[in-house]
């Protein structure tokens, strides 16, 4: 439907009928102001039916959805677009335990506590005896994966993580490896002078299960620059999940965001992920998964030396939440990030779109050394996914229900 303005000032409603045009006798005399209202929500309502039919929205209507939608609105389209992604009343959760392979990093992103400088007193590299130590409780606690992240060291080559893996894997056959993330991998194809696929390729031989979508940040070099300069580039990132998707190695896309970026750069971020999916060939994993989180900016350099604050709050993280289901037509599952968010936001973005609160982290050291400290046990995930009113389903990182 649409408006058109006659020559006496009045207005017309013009509405199409099998690619008809009609125009009704109906006139309208009345102000622009309130033309221009009703053509808003004309425009919005048909916004909300072409995502409903899973078209691809553009950058502009992104904006217009994030800036001028009623969050109620954007949480009833995106809880229908879940339904079509994925049907039922399950939400996913699972257990894994985060360790950090070392906490030496060349990078020194400006938002990240966690990282030391070589020759730094606390800094480590996790030995195999700690390993051992950490998945031996994480096995009995239930969990069967390690997410394997830590620092960029420059005395740490291709060779450590395909032993590191390698070892892991002889030690626990069964165990999966969720690790790295595309920096790094960057970062070693640099090292070795090698290509990122032979990189992935060396990394999946070893025992490599997955593919992290880590250091994403917002894929733009404006905000990169900004906050993590010798981390890898908008295309850099891109292009090692386009091996990664080439190789069929499962995958995840992530987003940091409520520092430095625009609203154009989150939308733009959202869309550059939903191009690369599109470029992925059927029947292989690509992203499964998407996970908007905000900046937590405690202590950070970010804060401390420029007074960036994380613009975070939960009406906004609502929004972020739907309009990602939204925006992606082709991604099945959004994880909303409750180690970040808490309980009730947690809570609430299962009623915008999203069908997983991803993992109770029995130990978690990067987010929180910035400030962040949501962590549950089993038992309390699983009531939070009850109390917001659907049926928890403990996954594997591939989302298959176990
Ligand atoms: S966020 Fe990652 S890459 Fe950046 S400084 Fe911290 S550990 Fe290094």
């Amino acid at each position: 439907m649409s408006s058109r303005k006659t020559e006496d000032g009045s207005w017309k409603l013009q509405y199409r009928d099998n690619n008809n045009f009609f125009t009704s006798d109906f006139r309208l005399p009345t102000s622009d102001l309130l033309i221009n209202n009703l053509l808003a929500l004309m425009i919005l309502d048909e916004l909300y039916n072409r995502a409903l039919n899973l078209e691809p929205l553009n950058i502009e209507e992104g904006i217009a959805l994030y800036t001028t939608a009623p969050v109620e609105e954007l949480m009833f389209v995106a809880s229908r677009l879940r339904q079509r992604h994925i049907p039922g009343n399950t939400v996913g959760w699972m257990i894994d335990r985060n360790v950090n392979i070392t906490n030496i990093c060349f990078s020194q992103c400006s938002f990240c506590n966690f990282c030391r400088k070589k020759g730094s007193p606390d800094s480590y590299v996790t030995t195999i005896d700690e390993y051992k130590a950490k998945i031996d409780e994480m096995l009995l606690l239930g969990g069967d994966q390690l997410l394997l992240q830590g620092g960029m060291n420059p005395a740490l080559g291709l060779s450590f993580y395909t032993d590191l893996f390698g070892n892991l894997k002889k030690l626990y056959p069964t165990l999966k490896l969720h690790a790295l993330g595309p920096p790094e991998v960057v970062y070693l194809a640099r090292k070795e002078h090698a290509s990122y696929s032979k990189v992935l390729s060396s990394l999946v031989e070893a025992g490599l299960d997955s593919l992290p979508g880590a250091g994403a940040e917002i894929l733009s070099d404006r905000v990169r620059n900004y906050v993590s300069p010798a981390k890898a580039t908008t295309e850099e990132w891109l292009a090692v999940m386009r091996e990664a998707h080439k190789l069929n190695l499962p995958t995840s896309a992530t987003m940091m965001f409520g520092h430095v970026e625009t609203t154009r750069e989150r939308i733009e971020h959202l869309i550059k992920l939903r191009d690369l999916q599109t470029e992925k060939e059927s029947g292989h994993y690509g992203f499964i998964t998407f996970i908007p989180w905000p900046f937590q900016d405690d202590g950070t350099v970010l804060l401390k030396k420029f007074g960036v604050r994380s613009s975070y709050n939960g009406p906004d993280y609502i929004r972020m939440i739907a309009l990602s289901r939204i925006m992606l037509n082709n991604i099945r599952n959004i994880q909303a990030s409750i180690l970040t968010v808490g309980k009730e936001i947690g809570m609430l973005s299962l009623h915008a779109g999203a069908n997983d609160l991803g993992s109770i982290m029995i130990e978690e050291n990067v987010v929180s050394a910035a400030g962040s400290n949501n962590r549950f046990s089993a038992t309390e995930m699983q009531e939070i996914i009850k109390e917001a009113g659907f049926v928890p389903g403990r996954r594997n990182q591939k989302y298959e229900q176990i």
